[in-house]
């Protein structure tokens, strides 16, 4: 309980010194601490790399009896549990990884008070076998790490979690503590609510990665780009560069090595030794390249990621956030860099109508798709977006440290571009049965009689050729934000372009439409136009 056990200040640091080997708490974790050390239930948000795990380390091991930490990281409680050991606390895990035998000593462990610490996978709770075993022990402490796990709007919704919310009733007298580096104002209410928290104090740190240089560049000749970026920015750095399927992986990792960068693959797809060998080898050597889908990063502590890419547009802002967390978590100089295009738009907006999950799921990945888009076509600072969407207050004056502050963008009024497009579109669509995707359509605009335009007697329409007055690659970035704005809609496994409900107000001249123009290219990065 509570007053288990008077507890000053003094142990927790003295434990951070003598166990942990660090000189001081940082940011909010001594508050943190003295909070869940004197009894109290407590909400965390603190970014990645923030230095969570301390904030129920140091309790678990100052108050008496066993903290269970509960996570759905199966995959690397082996590596905390033996760093943990490594500094000579005693820790321990059960999980579906487990045989019988090695579940058994781990258990006994636990009720003979031998553990400081105990991992747990989420769906354990639901079995009452574990529930049992639990309360057969004495309990210091239940950490819920990535708690966002919990919310249904969230990305990474696990129901297990929903089941946690029992620990508070069935163990009144432990202090709860939720972690998580990923929290929405929604999301953070959702956490206190579902665990049935509501008198949990809340910390939130700043989300602020001052250190990280975000920036977005329209998408050319991806690869191309992405080694220009890497040999002049980043010669000899270790980094991580994500892609959205196995395929590109594999393509990209061995493009870059072919041009003289030493990168691996990594992916779901590859097997479990070849996987653990890469991931040590990015952790132990300097300056290797990991080119990996977003199964790479989950708990992956190293300082000194200089840069993080990404090929292919992530799903969400927080998944953005997350992955370009992984950069400079020593404080130095990084960036995040993304190329970003046309295709990313389709495809993703085809993948989440097509894609599986009912209407609430579809409509959910919509709203974080949209969220995405807004971040990568905004001409205001990028770090103030992202602060602004986890809740918190940026500065109106900018970063000064992200593109769009660096070079600020120019705008348009691309309202008669926006129209030429739409009436594009109209025209396509009385074609019943027939698909055209983006690229008809510029074709037509730009008066190319390709043998699709030929075909289908598209040469004999009105806007044939109106849209000399723009380049094949500043069409597709009108297309790409008048998708990424719902000007537009896509529909079917082809992309083809329809009008939404807010097309008809820009066909009738009632709104205007203000486009971003993309950055003249860098002349080293300058790369075919086509994509
Ligand atoms: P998170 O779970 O929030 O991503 P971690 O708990 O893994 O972050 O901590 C990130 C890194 O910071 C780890 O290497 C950890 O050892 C280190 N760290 C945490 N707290 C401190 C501290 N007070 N002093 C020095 N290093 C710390
Ligand atoms: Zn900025």
């Amino acid at each position: 309980g509570v007053t288990d056990m008077p507890v000053t200040d003094s142990e927790a640091l003295a434990t951070l010194r003598r166990v942990f080997g660090y000189e001081a708490f940082r940011g909010e974790q001594g508050a943190v601490i003295e909070h869940v050390v004197a009894g109290g239930d407590a909400v965390v948000l603190m970014p990645t790399g923030g230095g969570k795990s301390l904030c129920y380390q140091i309790p678990a091991l100052v108050r008496p009896g066993t903290g269970v930490v509960v996570s759905p990281l199966i995959a690397l409680m082996q590596d905390q549990v033996d760093a943990l050991r490594a500094l000579g606390v005693r820790a321990g895990f059960i999980n579906s990884t487990q045989d019988f035998d090695e579940r058994r000593v781990v258990e006994a462990e636990f009720l003979a008070g031998e553990l400081d610490l105990l991992y747990l996978a989420p769906e354990r709770l639901r079995l009452e076998a574990t529930l049992d075993l639990l309360s057969r022990g004495k309990i210091s402490v239940f950490a819920i790490d990535e708690a966002h796990c919990v919310s249904q709007w969230g990305h990474d919704f696990r129901p297990d979690y929903l089941a946690l919310s029992l620990l508070g009733e069935r163990w009144p007298d432990v202090p709860r503590i939720a972690l998580t580096a990923t929290a929405t104002p929604a999301t953070h209410q959702e956490i206190t609510r579902r665990l049935n928290m509501p008198d949990a104090r809340h910390f939130v740190a700043s989300f602020d990665r001052p250190n990280i240089q975000y920036r977005i560049v329209p998408k050319a000749d991806p690869k191309k780009q992405l080694l220009a970026f890497l040999r002049e920015e980043h010669p000899g750095d270790a980094g991580i560069v994500y892609c959205l399927s196995r395929s590109s992986v594999e393509r990209t990792a061995e493009f870059l090595t072919r041009n003289g960068i030493e990168a691996v693959p990594y992916h779901a797809g590859l097997d479990a030794a070849t996987r653990a060998a890469h991931q040590s080898r990015f952790l132990r050597e300097d300056g290797l390249v990991v080119v990996a889908t977003i199964a790479f990063g989950m708990g992956i502590d190293k300082p000194d990621v200089r840069f993080v890419a990404h090929l292919d547009l992530p799903k969400s802002v927080e998944g953005y956030y997350q992955e370009t967390g992984r950069a400079g978590r020593d404080g130095l100089p990084s960036t995040a860099w993304m190329a970003y295009g046309l295709n990313d738009v389709v495809q993703q907006r085809k993948l989440i109508q097509s894609g599986g999950g009912d209407e609430a799921f579809r409509h959910r990945a919509a709203a974080h798709l949209d969220a995405m888009l807004a971040l990568c076509e905004t001409a205001q600072c990028r770090r103030g977006r992202l602060l602004a969407y986890f809740g918190q207050e940026p500065d109106p004056a900018g970063c000064g440290n992200c593109d769009t502050c660096l070079t600020p963008p120019e705008t348009w009024d691309g309202t008669v571009a926006a129209q030429k497009v739409l009436s594009t579109v109209v025209r396509l669509q009385r074609e019943r049965g027939q698909k055209f995707g983006a690229g008809q359509i510029i074709d037509i605009l730009l008066g190319r009689r390709t043998g699709k335009v030929i075909q289908f007697d598209h040469d004999q329409l009105s806007v044939f050729g109106k849209g000399q007055e723009l380049t094949e690659g500043e069409w597709r970035a009108v297309v790409r934000q008048l998708l990424a704005q719902g000007l537009i809609g896509v529909e079917g496994e082809y992309g083809t372009l329809v009008l939404t409900e807010a097309s008809a107000s820009v066909l009738r001249g009632e709104r205007t439409v203000p486009l971003r123009k993309d950055p003249k290219r860098h002349a080293a990065s300058r790369a075919g136009s086509s994509a």
